[in-house]
């Protein structure tokens, strides 16, 4: 395939967008206002720590990660991995609940577990059958529910609801009241039975920069620090005003420069991918995340697991993260790292010291026999939109890579469902779009 093709964002859905296009042969340019590549997957380093732009993880059971990367892509990312489930705390009590079938460690104590009945772990497990065996295709399709609504109708009993589920599907949907759409817990749920949750050694920016080295290796120009302004089609329409033509289009940067080209990916955040293309189904809504970052004093250790610890008994934080006992490399030698995350619109504007308080009072309810005055707040994230809303029957309605008019394609997780899994699949789906104008 020959031609020229530009892709507006440099997020995960622009690159995978940009290196598959190159690989088919056509001359591509990816612009990324931001001066680096990664859009909502960043990291950042704060006095020797690794800090992710917003705690998040990766799964490695998402098809597309092994797709875009290769296996050895993903073993290069070098992941360093959760132990399955989670370790449930309350003022005074920590209990395990862990993944029998992964994590024979964990088999006895999750089977002694009491704040989950017996029934309810036989459900799970009759539940993550079910799901194991469905088509793939079967996802994100038909009738749609709250998560709630989909449990109770499952029979789960109100308190596993309430002590698990809410602060582990809290932390996975950034929405602990469960109103996100069933879809999204069914395809996670199941994603988590074939592989395992984790970060990379080197932050979760290695995994853009992973994209970004292939996408330079099939050919592609980065320029980085550049902001598309405008998209125009042939004829002058500046979509969404329709030219009716799908001769080529012009690309106008923030700086007054333009580029001809026979093909355009917008590979914007959602606002921004809304406003370029005038598609009006793009989802602009945004679920926020406010992830405060944590140092124990020099020469003190965390030492409680490689489990993510839930708070079951309030929303702030919904959950602490042992990070550098997860992913020694995270912290200096020497140093402990924690995350904690807060959920809901009310955390954006809570100063650095109260959700600092948050974190030291639950650490001090929930391990008795510490002493955890001298945590350190090392950077507060508070990030407006770190998903678009999923609620009941969002995904019916969205748009699809070919809707804008004329030879231009949409990409973003916006097109498929609000993950690392849906922005690459989006990648892929905008760049075959994007090919029948090539
Ligand atoms: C705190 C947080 C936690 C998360 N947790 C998880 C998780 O655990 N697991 C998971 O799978 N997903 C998680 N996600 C979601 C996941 O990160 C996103 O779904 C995914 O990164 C979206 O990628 P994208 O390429 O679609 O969009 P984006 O990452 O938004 O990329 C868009 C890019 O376009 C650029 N851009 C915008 N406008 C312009 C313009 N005019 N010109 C040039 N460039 C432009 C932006 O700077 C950005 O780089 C989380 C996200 C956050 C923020």
């Amino acid at each position: 395939m020959n031609g020229d093709a530009t892709v507006v964002g440099g997020g995960l859905a622009g690159l995978v967008a940009a290196t598959r296009l190159a690989e088919s042969g056509a001359d591509v340019t990816l612009y990324e206002r931001r001066p680096e590549v990664g859009g909502r997957v960043r990291t950042e380093t704060v006095d020797g720590f690794t800090l992710d732009r917003g705690f998040q993880v990766l799964f490695s059971g998402y098809p597309a990660v092994e797709r875009e990367l290769g296996a050895d892509g993903l073993d290069d990312l070098d992941l360093r991995t959760f132990a399955p489930g989670a370790t449930i705390c309350r003022p005074g009590s920590r209990s395990t609940l862990g993944d029998p079938l992964r994590d024979p460690r964990a088999a006895l104590p999750s089977l002694l577990n009491d704040e989950v009945s017996l029934s309810d772990k036989l459900r799970t497990l009759a539940l993550r059958y079910d799901l194991a065996n469905r088509d793939a295709d079967e996802f994100f399709a038909g009738p749609d529910a709250s998560i709630r609504e989909y449990l109770r109708d499952w029979g789960f009993a109100e308190d596993y609801v309430e002590n698990f589920v809410e602060p582990f599907y809290g932390g996975i949907t950034l929405d602990r009241t469960l109103s996100t759409s069933k879809h999204v817990f069914e395809y996670t749920f199941r994603a988590m039975g074939r592989g395992s949750i984790g970060v990379p050694a080197a932050g979760m920016a290695a995994l853009p920069a992973a994209l970004a080295d292939r996408a330079r290796e099939a050919g592609v120009t980065i320029e980085t620090g550049e902001d598309v302004e405008s998209v125009r089609i042939a004829g002058g329409g500046r979509i969404p005003f329709r030219s009716g033509s799908a001769d080529g289009a012009t690309v106008e940067l923030a700086d007054g420069a333009t580029r001809e080209t026979d093909a355009v990916v917008v590979a914007a955040s959602p606002p921004e991918a809304r406003r370029l293309t005038g598609v009006e189904s793009v989802p602009t809504e945004g679920v926020p995340n406010v992830t405060g970052w944590y140092a124990l004093p020099a020469g003190e250790s965390f030492e409680t697991g490689d489990r993510i610890l839930l708070n079951a008994a309030s929303e702030s934080p919904n959950a602490v993260v042992p990070m550098s006992e997860v992913a020694p490399e995270y912290a200096p030698d020497g140093r402990a790292l924690l995350a904690a995350t807060f959920l809901g619109e009310d955390a954006l504007d809570r100063p650095d010291e109260d959700l600092r308080d948050d974190v030291r009072d639950a650490l001090d309810a929930w391990f008795p026999e510490r002493d955890f005055s001298g945590l350190e707040t090392l950077d507060i994230h508070r990030i407006r939109f770190a998903q678009f809303a999923q609620p009941p029957g969002v995904h019916a309605d969205l748009p699809d890579p070919d809707d804008p008019e004329g030879p231009v394609a949409l990409a973003g997780d916006y097109t498929e469902w609000s993950s690392i899994q849906g922005a690459l699949e989006s990648g892929r789906k905008a760049a075959d779009a994007a090919a029948e104008y090539l």
